[in-house]
């Protein structure tokens, strides 16, 4: 049953057959679909909850749903909770408590909670969630199904599969019958982050695990003079492999062992078949057999192992390394250029740093892109470098940190079906596309790495928690497998009842999130018709943002308003005139319709390549002196940075009650960029447009994050920004006035 069950699911999620048959089950939800009818105004309840009415509706109707499923599940079962106990008067004293607890909920949250889907909200990485995405969590959640097994969750386990599948057609990760790849929903992208480093980390280690294997099984016998190819073109035999060499093989190569083993050693009483290869090497993995028995076999000849990492990384990666046993020091922190992007001449310096001293590199990480300078790193460049020191010996993954970036894939992702394997994963013309050409580049490359973490909970619009850890080569779960008995699992990668939860860090986890994930993903596809639209809607906002930005401050102000993204022209290095191209933006773009720039070929590329890689912004007011001069002291400008950040953020008192938040008419968050951990480069050229006469040891700025896709599309032609610009003005303005004149 088991088996034959897993065959079909299978077969249903490779896209071969339509529907799937489990006892009576005789049809699951599809999401192998193309786009269906909906845009904008149906996928968001609305910042004023213009659709409230059908929300209502729908959510009405999950209720519905869990009464009437109750009471059809074996009718003939008794009532526990009588009509003469429902009449008591402890009963109903009981209910008024639970009403007046729940009320008191209601109003605390109507008082405290923060605006984040309102036009005014920019403050965090969140903004309104989906109506499928919330639909498809409160009805689900009203079964309680935990992915632990699919025993708890004998919907939801299917759903999450499908999801995971569609993350990796999403990215275009390539699916053939020798590698196909494998995504699963976690708690965030902090957990995603830390499962794809450990069965990395496991990745790297199996030849040393295969190597002990073959010296001590006697089942193994035959394949003692099995090769292994190493990317600097050698084939020696595992058994005489140096650790430098077995430090240095591809992933997918490593990942075959098994498989070429089996083939060499075949049946035996032993050996059953490839999983029993399987499990005599996982035995002695570094899982299995812990470090210290580990590095006194494989770290001889070689230094420590290093993983490489930028300074925009998120402060997850140091924390993989700590929890890894693997050491925050063996992370090689790489500083940033002016865009705050990988600096390659680094990354360069690094890498051939780590080959002289015979360091073993885990895994690069790209982030792609960050959630403080909204950077993407040059993946491109990236892939192009692992290639050279490929030939000279050296190997290392490459993982993208695309949680926050990942869903900006579906601005460019064709509209697909699985079915469709050929077609083009891109569309034709990227010149409507409002996101500049560098990050569109990357996003095509994600394809190409190791493993990813794409977070639906990010820019997925998802209720949390939803993160996404996704595999190029699914093997790589194979190495993390942990199960208990009594979850109806086994410890083994041999075919068992589908599951999600044995591969990953977290226990219990909530089949809600996963039903968020499929019906947002049904409904709007991750695709251009689907998210594309919302996505590009509010990349487009960012930029009019940062357009207003640049062409805030007049004459008359008593401020200067600098983006942390440089200009075309300053990217470009040219010394045009800043002045001028100021003005060219405003009498191109200024005051144009969304539809006007898009008509307009030659403004919307110059549209395209305002602001930064995404849809954060970070800038910073400096004040101008009495007699018109710019403030050139580092100190003032910090001290104006956090006046105008305390207006516009949060207030906790003592005694741990906030300030009202109704009486907050903008939200916006501040961050600190230091020298130390950005290096030179990015530090002085921001300080440098901002006025300030000495490189300061850190910059603090006000970061916008703009998600909302309707924020400049008011139904009068105006935009919301305007008066995000004027409130800014006026308090800025009041500010310097009051405190530096
Ligand atoms: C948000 C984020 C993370 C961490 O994800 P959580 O869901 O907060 O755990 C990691 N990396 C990047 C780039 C992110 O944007």
């Amino acid at each position: 049953m088991v088996k034959s069950m897993s065959k079909k699911f299978n077969e249903f999620i490779q896209g071969d057959s339509g529907d799937l048959s489990i006892n009576r089950l005789t049809e699951i939800p599809n999401i192998n679909s193309p786009q269906p009818p909906g845009d904008i105004s149906t996928w968001f309840l609305g910042t004023r909850a213009e659709n409230g009415a059908e929300f209502k509706e729908l959510i009405g109707k999950a209720v519905d749903h869990i009464i009437e499923y109750r009471q059809t599940y074996l009718p003939d079962d008794p009532e526990t909770i009588t009509p003469e106990v429902k009449s008591s008067p402890e009963h109903r004293a009981g209910m008024g408590a639970l009403t007046d607890a729940y009320n008191k909920l209601l109003e605390y949250l109507r008082e405290y909670a923060t605006p984040y889907f309102s036009m005014r909200y920019q403050g965090h990485v969140l903004w309104d969630t989906t109506l499928p995405g919330m639909l498809g969590y409160f009805a689900t959640m009203l079964h309680n199904p935990n992915q632990l097994t699919i025993q708890m969750s004998t919907a939801t386990t299917l759903l999450e599969l499908l999801v995971g599948k569609d993350l990796c057609a999403m990215v275009g990760f390539p699916s053939n019958n020798e590698i196909e790849p494998w995504s699963h929903i976690t708690a965030g992208g902090s957990i995603a982050i830390i499962e794809a480093v450990w069965a990395t980390r496991e990745m790297k280690f199996f030849p040393f695990a295969a190597r002990e294997a073959l010296k001590i099984e006697p089942a193994l016998l035959k394949a003692r003079n099995i090769e292994v190819p190493i990317v600097d073109g050698s084939h020696p035999k595992l058994l005489e492999a140096t650790s430098w060499q077995l430090f240095n093989i591809r992933q997918d190569d490593i990942l075959t062992l098994p498989q070429r083993i089996w083939d060499l050693c075949g049946e035996s009483e032993e050996l059953q078949d490839v999983y029993s290869v399987w499990d005599l090497l996982l035995k002695r993995s570094l899982n299995g057999r812990g470090w210290s028995a580990m590095s006194r076999t494989c770290f001889q000849d070689v230094g420590d192992l290093k993983m490489i990492t930028s300074s925009t990384k998120h402060y997850t990666w140091p924390k993989a390394m700590a929890s890894l046993g693997m050491g925050t020091d063996n992370e090689i922190d790489l500083y940033v250029d002016a865009d705050a992007r990988m600096d390659m001449k680094k990354l360069e310096e690094a890498l051939a740093e780590c080959l002289e001293n015979r360091n073993p590199v885990l895994l690069t990480a790209a982030v792609l892109g960050s959630v403080e300078e909204s950077a993407v790193d040059p993946l491109e460049s990236i892939l192009e470098l692992r290639e050279t020191y490929r030939k000279k010996g050296l190997e290392f993954n490459i993982h993208v940190d695309a949680a926050w970036g990942g869903y900006l894939m579906s601005m460019i992702r064709r509209d697909y079906k699985f079915a469709e394997q050929n077609s083009p994963l891109f569309i034709d013309d990227f010149s409507r596309v409002p996101c500049n050409e560098h990050t569109l580049r990357q996003l095509q490359r994600i394809r190409e790495c190791d493993s990813a973490t794409i977070d639906p909970h990010k820019m997925g619009y998802i209720p949390y928690p939803a993160g996404g850890n996704l595999y190029r080569n699914g093997q790589l779960k194979n190495l993390t497998i942990y199960a208990g008995s009594y979850i109806g699992a086994t410890q083994s990668i041999r075919p068992q009842e589908p599951s999600v939860a044995i591969y990953g860090l977290e226990g219990s986890k909530p089949g809600a999130r996963a039903a968020a994930v499929f019906l947002s993903h049904q409904v709007i596809r991750p695709s251009v018709s689907g998210y594309g639209k919302i996505v590009s809607q509010s990349m487009f906002n960012t930029k009019l943002f940062c357009l207003r930005l640049l062409l805030m401050a007049t004459e008359q102000d008593n401020f200067i308003m600098v983006p942390l993204p440089r200009l075309k022209i300053e990217r470009e290095g040219s010394n045009g005139d800043k002045e001028s191209y100021l003005a060219t933006l405003r009498s191109s773009l200024y005051g144009k319709t969304q539809d006007e720039i898009l008509a307009d070929p030659e403004a919307m590329a110059m549209f395209r390549e305002i602001g930064c890689d995404e849809n954060i912004l970070c800038y910073a007011f400096n004040f101008k002196r009495q007699d018109g001069s710019i403030n050139d002291d580092p100190e003032l400008f910090f001290k104006l940075t956090d006046l105008v950040y305390d207006r516009f953020h949060v207030h906790y008192y003592e005694d741990g009650k906030a300030e009202d938040i109704h009486k907050y008419r903008f939200f916006l968050t501040s961050t600190i960029f230091q020298k130390s951990d950005y290096g030179p480069t990015f530090i002085e050229n921001y300080a440098k447009r901002l006025g300030l006469s000495k490189t300061p040891d850190s910059i603090k700025v006000l970061r916008s994050i703009v998600m909302d896709p309707c924020v400049s599309d008011l139904p009068d032609g105006g935009s919301f920004f305007d008066e995000i610009i004027e409130t800014l003005r006026s308090n800025v303005t009041e500010i310097i006035e009051q405190n530096f004149r």
